[in-house]
């Protein structure tokens, strides 16, 4: 079975307002999406129950995170049963913002991997090397330690429910786009893990996105790398260029 094109759009900490949010919601609701492709809206948590009710039915929600617990005395968190009841089917985990900034470990993660896939969300798992890693030449090892510490936290039968986003952190917000090469050459790399650590089945069906600086611009031959399954974008999610983005599944092989 083929691998369907998924497009993940990250508000990250943004907009600012609930006038901004529901402009977005209804540019995207108005546009035409003309490619087989299934599309992923990742917003801050205040604004899920508004795109849940006002986001095209054809587009998934998701959160950006979740804690470890289903709840309790855990100050500032948000939590997967809380998600479950909203109708929100899918979070982001380890995004490099959060394993840099907030410090999230990749133990810290495993154990959301486990309780996201547990509680039924789908998960976009992300992973990257820093530049002084890719500088160094050591960025298939960095990603590749990412992925292994993540493959024991997915529960028996729970690998389609797991996407995973390449991210490399010098591309992220800087305008600077990995080469298509770069790109085809780490989903190779996080692809042929699986197939070793997991199997040569999980290793076919799970999707590999490529995020950094993607743009209407430069999708189309990103999206042509037969190891680019898809793409999460980060600032051109907040404008109507991320349809452009969308419909650059047409592009696929
Ligand atoms: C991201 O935040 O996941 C991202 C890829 O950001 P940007 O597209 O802005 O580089």
């Amino acid at each position: 079975m083929g691998r369907r094109f998924l497009v993940g759009g990250n508000w990250k900490a943004n907009p600012k307002t609930i006038e901004e949010a529901n402009k977005l919601i209804d540019t995207f609701n108005g546009a035409q999406v003309t490619a087989d492709v299934e599309v992923v809206v990742a917003a801050p948590f205040l604004f899920l129950p508004l795109l849940k009710d006002r986001l095209r039915k054809d587009w998934a929600v998701s959160a950006e995170n979740i804690y470890t617990k289903d709840n309790g005395a855990y100050t500032g968190e948000v939590t997967a049963p809380m998600l479950n009841s909203f109708g929100v089917g899918w979070t982001i985990l380890g995004h490099s913002e959060r394993r840099d900034i907030l410090k999230e470990s990749d133990e810290f993660l495993a154990e959301k991997v486990t309780q996201a896939l547990n509680k039924g969300l789908k998960i976009i798992f992300c992973c990257g090397e820093h530049l002084e890693e890719r500088q160094s030449g050591q960025q298939n090892a960095f990603v590749s330690r990412q992925i292994e510490q993540m493959i024991p936290a997915v529960p028996e039968g729970k690998w389609g429910d797991v996407v995973i986003a390449y991210e490399p952190i010098w591309a992220i917000g800087t305008g600077k786009v990995a080469s298509t090469n770069d790109a085809q050459e780490m989903g190779k790399v996080i692809r042929d893990i699986l197939a070793a650590k997991v199997s040569p089945e999980v290793a076919a069906q799970t999707r590999i996105l490529y995020g950094g600086s993607v743009k209407p611009n430069n999708c189309n031959e990103l999206a042509a790398q037969p190891d680019v399954d898809g793409f999460l974008v980060g600032g051109a999610s907040l404008d109507a260029g991320f349809i452009n983005i969308v419909n650059s599944a047409e592009h696929s092989k």
